[in-house]
């Protein structure tokens, strides 16, 4: 069952392996506590992944068919949906002997899942050690799925990866902005734990008025963070704030972005304001599929543990170049498997090599992720992960929509799966009127969603911004 990756390295070597040395001397017991705490074993892989960066692209390729290969086996022994559908499609996975046959595999979206949810679970899954995950996701409609402790693992494994190009050593000092996808539901003094062993501070992306971000600033002189992890329209905010008030004391030596759509103007403005480079992320949350930027700020997809393709309407994969869905499979996850799952994001292969050397493709940037706000008499502007993560709770709730009428009126369309418990409903009312104070909030069920050009659930529309 083990990975037969990775294997030595042919060419190349890690830039940063100096710092990783001076790591394993300071900070060990940190990164073990890390990995008790979050249950996970991140740092194993670390290492093989600061290594496998480096492969040949065809030699990465030979290692992934190869966990390809035994992921199919075991999703046909042990899993009934993989093994009905196979059988249906007379698929017989030793007559799969490369990437194009792969391709006669269906594909898996949330709504197949859904529908054979209680046939999608492995047969023996305990042993892998899943983790429970519920995600709002793509859709605004919330899955709760299984990874397990290994994938779980090579997840954290090459986010530190992404952070050491940017010159982060595990177990340095980050300031963190962000929602739940950045540190997940739970107790205060729970997150003040997990923060704190990270060596992290933790600042919510919910609440970033002027009031709070000056008490950010006295904590981040005091933290003497030399890193940031945020979301991409966060930074944008905070260091809006930090302009505006003229302070120059806050810089970064990187500034790691993910969840949103980083745009030229917030790279430009994060750059200026905070001093440094912003390497940007993308990783798609019901599943593997995962980017970074390297040294060049090119975006290059990890393939050591996923099978990662963009795909047109009938899941065909499509040729560099052309721009199509994100579908992705999770080399490592066996209790509940994902293969070729469509993740709902839009991007597109580089048709060109970075010079950078890795043997890991390039994408150009992801589109249909520009998060869409609305924005408060503040003038905060609230985005769609407010309202997806107080939406995601409520099970009734299958897709819903945000249309900023006015600067005075704003209307949440629900499309329910079932009848609404009315409470929950004025609850919902009461927490949008909090932040959207003075302005009426309106309530209504809707058939219809609107979509972006793209084909993606468009979350919010704010025609104060129409021209
Ligand atoms: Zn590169």
């Amino acid at each position: 069952m083990e990975a037969a990756m990775p294997i030595s390295p042919e060419k190349g070597t890690c830039p940063n392996v100096n710092r990783i040395k001076e790591f394993r001397t300071h900070h060990p017991l940190r990164m073990s506590l890390i990995n008790l705490i979050r249950r996970t074993d991140a740092m194993r892989y670390y290492y093989d992944f600061i290594n496998s960066q480096w492969y040949s692209h065809e030699h990465i390729q030979e290692i992934q068919f190869q966990n390809l290969k035994r992921l199919l086996t075991h999703a046909y022994n042990n899993v009934p949906y993989y093994r009905r559908t196979f059988n249906a499609h007379g698929l017989q996975v030793e007559n799969i002997k490369d990437f194009i046959d792969f391709k006669k595999v269906p594909y898996l979206d949330k709504n197949i899942i859904k529908t054979n949810y209680a046939d999608m679970f492995a047969s023996n899954m305990k042993q892998f050690k899943p983790h429970p995950k519920s995600t709002g996701g793509s859709t605004g409609n919330p899955l709760l799925f299984y990874i397990d402790k290994k994938a779980h693992s090579m997840q954290w494994a090459y986010i530190y990866r992404a952070w050491n190009i940017g010159g982060w050593t595990p177990g340095e000092k980050v300031v963190v902005i962000g929602g739940t996808s950045l540190f997940s539901k739970t107790t205060a003094i729970r997150k003040w734990a997990y923060a704190t062993i990270n060596n992290w501070i933790l600042f919510s992306a919910f609440d970033m008025s002027d009031d709070n971000m000056a008490a950010w600033v006295v904590k981040i002189r005091k933290f003497k963070a030399r890193y940031m992890y945020t979301y991409a329209n966060s930074v944008y905010v905070f260091a809006d704030y930090i302009e505006r008030k003229a302070i120059n004391d806050i810089t970064f030596d990187a500034i790691f972005t993910t969840s949103e759509v980083l745009t030229d103007k917030i790279r430009k403005k994060a750059e200026q304001v905070f001093s440094c480079k912003v390497y940007d992320e993308y990783g798609g949350s019901d599943g593997a599929g995962f980017a970074f930027e390297c040294e060049m700020q090119k975006l290059h997809v990890v393939l050591e543990n996923c099978v990662f393709e963009i795909t047109n309407e009938d899941s065909s994969t499509l040729a560099p170049g052309e721009e199509g869905e994100i579908c992705t499979t999770d080399l490592f996850n066996y209790g509940m498997p994902f293969i070729r799952y469509k993740t709902g994001d839009i991007s597109s292969f580089s048709e060109s090599p970075c010079s950078c050397g890795r043997g890991l493709p390039l994408l150009t940037n992801i589109k249909g992720r520009v998060s869409d706000y609305c924005t408060n008499k503040d003038g905060e502007r609230v985005n769609y992960t407010f309202f997806d993560h107080m939406f995601k709770t409520h099970d009734w709730i299958h897709q819903f929509y945000v249309v900023q009428e006015s600067h005075s009126k704003i209307t949440i369309y629900f499309k329910t799966t079932k009848e609404y418990p009315l409470k929950e409903l004025n609850s919902i009312r009461a927490m949008i009127q909090q932040k959207f104070s003075g302005f009426e909030v309106n309530i209504k069920m809707t058939n219809e969603t609107p979509k972006t050009i793209s084909g993606k659930h468009k979350y919010v529309i704010n025609k104060t911004l129409e021209p």
